[in-house]
């Protein structure tokens, strides 16, 4: 209603300046026309006295008899004193007295006058002008007019401009209306579904049509809806699945426990078993770290802590420094091909953490005797880290999941590995938060390699290749 007023206030103010402005152009146009014609009728007059010695009654009133009607509403020849000469008037004949007219008083000293007004429906015009004789003014010629015609062409011009005005007012205040109503019901509409989907209810969809700032808004609620009922569905699974996942060493630990307490074992077993409960409790403290770690990943707020240089191959030697026991115990060489300067803006736990998880993997499935070869190179746009292993491979089917949570290919490989189908969703939500990209590419039994992508971030140094 207050956009409707507000339209109304602004048509009416644009209209009520057209009317004046229009009004005050018609007059105008009204008065110059009527100034014209009566400088016409007063020239008229003063020439017909040129030649003349000097100015008499005889000689104004045979000058008036000859020029006949003029159509005027008064006409007075006056002398050099303001007396009056001739009067055509035959109600208020002012023959032989003198006149104090303003027009008379104005012409008598040498000027021409017009003035001209509009007033009860009638244009009411008087000008005089000078009799000039031996440069000097002998009197002069006043005419005043009563034109009621002409004041009732000002009179309709402007009462039709006012209908009309009041006609468009009204069409104006009408279609606000209707579009007020229309527009705050459409908001309405808007408002039920945002409060439908606060209270919980995502699937809900606002219907509308249209092409307008509102349809746009209620287009781009219900992606917002959708993206809402996408995270809720994912959060309901990612617990479910967390759940499960807890749920399996939880059972192993009562499993074992009741079998210690119920069986009259000896110590050998007994310290097998005590031992089989520190690997699950080891299992699930590892779980709750990538849990951790996983929900540290997705937090936005992380995201926007300050970046830093990473030289991504420093990182690779610190995770080779790590793991090399694993690898070790596995046969499994470790080998690579690292650039120097191969540096990124980024957070060095984040890169850390990629190289770790990628070639931890590399080693838990591969085969005895394989290898894990990882290079770092750069280009002039991005720095490129492979991880490549000669290891079990992922089926074609699978490579499509290795991303999602828990996921994991070959579970019982997967849990004797220490693994919790946590790890490559890790490396996925920090190359993303980090502007890079991850590709995988494995065949069955013959090896698996994953290509990693980071805008580079040149410091001028020179490449120099170093076998690690
Ligand atoms: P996990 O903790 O089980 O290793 P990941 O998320 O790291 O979980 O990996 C998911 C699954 O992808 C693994 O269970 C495994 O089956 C498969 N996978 C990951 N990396 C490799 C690799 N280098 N070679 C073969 N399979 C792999």
């Amino acid at each position: 209603m207050r956009n409707a007023l507000a339209y109304m206030l602004i048509t009416s103010l644009v209209l009520f300046f057209l009317n004046i402005y229009s009004a005050g152009t018609t007059r105008q146009m009204m008065f110059q026309a009527k100034h014209a014609s009566q400088q016409d009728k007063l020239q008229l007059v003063v020439s017909s006295f040129s030649g003349v010695d000097s100015l008499t009654k005889e000689m104004a009133e045979q000058v008036m008899n000859v020029l006949g009607e003029m159509n005027v509403t008064r006409i007075l020849i006056t002398d050099a004193q303001s007396r009056v000469l001739y009067d055509s008037s035959q109600t208020r004949n002012a023959a032989g007295r003198i006149v104090l007219f303003e027009e008379v008083v104005q012409a008598l000293q040498g000027m021409d006058v017009f003035h001209c007004i509009y007033s009860s429906g009638a244009l009411i015009s008087s000008g005089a002008m000078p009799v000039m004789l031996r440069d000097k003014p002998a009197g002069c010629v006043y005419i005043t007019e009563y034109d009621s015609d002409q004041g009732q062409i000002i009179a309709n011009l402007e009462l039709n401009f006012l209908r009309y005005s009041l006609i468009l007012l009204i069409a104006i205040i009408l279609c606000s209306i209707v579009f007020s109503l229309t527009g705050s019901r459409r908001m309405q509409k808007i408002l039920r579904s945002m409060r439908m989907v606060r209270e919980g209810e995502y699937s809900h969809k606002i219907q509308m049509r249209g092409n307008d700032e509102l349809t746009t808004i209620a287009n781009e609620f219900n992606k917002l809806t959708d993206r809402l009922q996408q995270s809720e569905a994912a959060q309901r699974q990612f617990v479910s699945d967390a759940s499960h996942e807890l749920k399996t060493p939880l059972a192993s630990i009562k499993l074992l426990t009741d079998s210690i307490l119920q069986n009259d074992m000896d110590a050998g077993t007994m310290r097998e078993f005590v031992s089989d409960i520190g690997n699950e409790a080891d299992r699930l403290t590892r779980m709750a770290q990538k849990l951790l770690r996983l929900s540290r990943a997705e937090d936005t707020q992380l995201q926007q802590q300050e970046h830093e240089l990473v030289d991504v191959g420093e990182k690779v030697s610190s995770v080779f420094r790590l793991l090399v026991p694993l690898a070790d115990s596995m046969n499994v060489e470790l080998t690579g091909s690292l650039a120097r300067a191969c540096t990124v803006l980024s957070i060095e736990d984040d890169i850390y953490q990629i190289i770790f998880n990628l070639v931890e993997n590399g080693i838990k499935y591969n085969r005895s005797g394989g290898s894990v070869h990882v290079t770092v190179g750069h280009t002039e746009e991005e720095v490129q880290l492979t991880v490549a292993d000669t290891g079990v491979g992922i089926p074609p089917d699978a490579v499509g999941h290795i991303f999602e949570r828990f996921y994991r290919v070959d579970k019982a490989r997967s849990r004797q590995a220490g693994g919790s189908g946590l790890g490559l969703s890790i490396v996925h939500e920090l190359v993303v938060r980090n502007y890079g990209t991850i590709e995988v590419d494995s065949k069955e039994l013959s090896g698996t390699c994953f290509t990693v992508r980071f805008p580079y971030f040149d410091l001028g140094k020179e490449e120099d290749d170093a076998q690690v």
